[in-house]
């Protein structure tokens, strides 16, 4: 099958859906049967081999399961999908009859484990979605891809589930959209999938993960599904029920991202208002760093450090107190303002230092 093909005839969002992991053959038929008649599914996912934090949790059932799932795309007539971590899981897969790999975010880690994935599938055009690694690096997101299209697979998607932190207050994996949007302008020909069950850890947070990756013009999502969540063998807290799943899906609100010519010239508008003050934000970046370089040429004849504290926690303080009518968020304000002051230093320790940084 083609895996790239499908996701583009597919109106948005395509679905990959069905539980974390499969547990019975009763649960993965059941539970594909009712995504599959509600509409909801266009590539069946079960993991079989579960790559678990801490060894005492549920490992999988392994090959066993694989038959499970392959009758439950027959008796539903869609493709299916389930994780591959080595060789060995590839060979069985594909031998049962799997039509898609995924690759784990505990894999896509670590170079050693994608190309010995790459090796084992040169020669086949299997169609292998790519989770994003733990970390948040968008190298070695694209260097995965690029092994695999290095021995001629050309069938790959990415899958977006969020990037590991300790004790988030909201997210069991941050999302860090940056990344994702990232890798569309560097590939962007590999069609997107958001995982937002695996971003969020929790149920009540899927749909505003999900609306948020449509609204980013994201391709599908990967959604976790079982018939009775809370008894669920892993990830119990995110899955939800193909009857949960079908109001979340029904309530989003999908925005093209073509614009015909009558939008265009007041899209034109807007963005001529924008760019013209992203001009004036620029020249006034520039004016002040000009200042910065005035200020480092007085702090060498003077000889003073470059770096204030108490005047630079003053700053920040007074900024951070003006956010509200400003219309700004902490968060911006403080980012932005140390992006500004790193910018002021490399201009006055240009300044500072002529021969040390010729
Ligand atoms: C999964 O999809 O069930 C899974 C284990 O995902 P991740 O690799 O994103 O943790
Ligand atoms: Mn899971």
């Amino acid at each position: 099958m083609n895996l790239q093909k499908l996701i583009q005839d597919t109106n948005r969002p395509f679905l990959v859906t069905g539980p974390c992991s499969a547990e019975t053959e009763e649960q993965v038929i059941s539970v594909c049967k009712e995504i599959a008649e509600n509409g909801n599914a266009q590539l069946l996912r079960a993991g079989i081999w579960k790559p678990r934090t801490r060894p005492d949790s549920f490992e999988g059932v392994g090959e066993i399961g694989l038959p499970w799932l392959v009758e439950a795309g027959k008796q539903t007539n869609l493709p299916t999908t389930t994780e591959v971590a080595n060789p060995k899981h590839v060979e069985s897969a594909l031998k049962a009859g799997v039509d898609v790999l995924w690759i784990g975010a505990r894999t896509t880690v670590n170079p050693f484990a994608i190309q010995d994935l790459a090796d084992a599938l040169k020669g086949t055009n299997t169609p292998v979605m790519i989770k994003n690694p733990v970390n948040p690096d968008l190298s070695l997101w694209m260097g995965a891809f690029e092994r695999f299209q290095k021995v001629g697979l050309t069938d790959l998607t990415a899958i977006h589930r969020g990037f590991s932190v300790y004790k988030h207050p909201k997210y069991r994996n941050v999302p860090n959209w940056e990344l994702p949007i990232g890798l569309k302008e560097n590939m962007p020909h590999i069609p997107l999938i958001c995982d937002p069950s695996h971003i969020s850890g929790r149920r009540d947070l899927l749909h505003e993960i999900s609306q948020k990756a449509m609204d980013l013009n994201f391709d599908g999502l990967m959604i976790e599904t079982h018939p009775n969540p809370d008894e669920a063998w892993s990830d119990a807290a995110q899955q939800i029920t193909p009857a949960v799943l079908k109001n979340l899906i029904d309530k989003l609100i999908l925005r093209s991202n073509q614009i015909g010519d009558s939008l265009w010239s007041e899209m034109e508008d807007f963005r001529t208002k924008i760019n013209i003050l992203d001009d004036r934000l620029f020249e006034i970046l520039s004016a002040r760093m000009k200042v910065s370089e005035e200020l480092g040429i007085f702090k060498r004849q003077n000889n003073i450090t470059i770096l204030q504290e108490n005047h630079w926690k003053k700053i920040i303080a007074s900024r951070l107190e003006k956010v509200e009518e400003m219309y700004l968020t902490p968060k911006f304000v403080r980012s932005i303002m140390d992006d500004i002051h790193q910018e002021s230093i490399r201009h006055q320790t240009r300044v500072m230092n002529p021969d040390l940084l010729k």
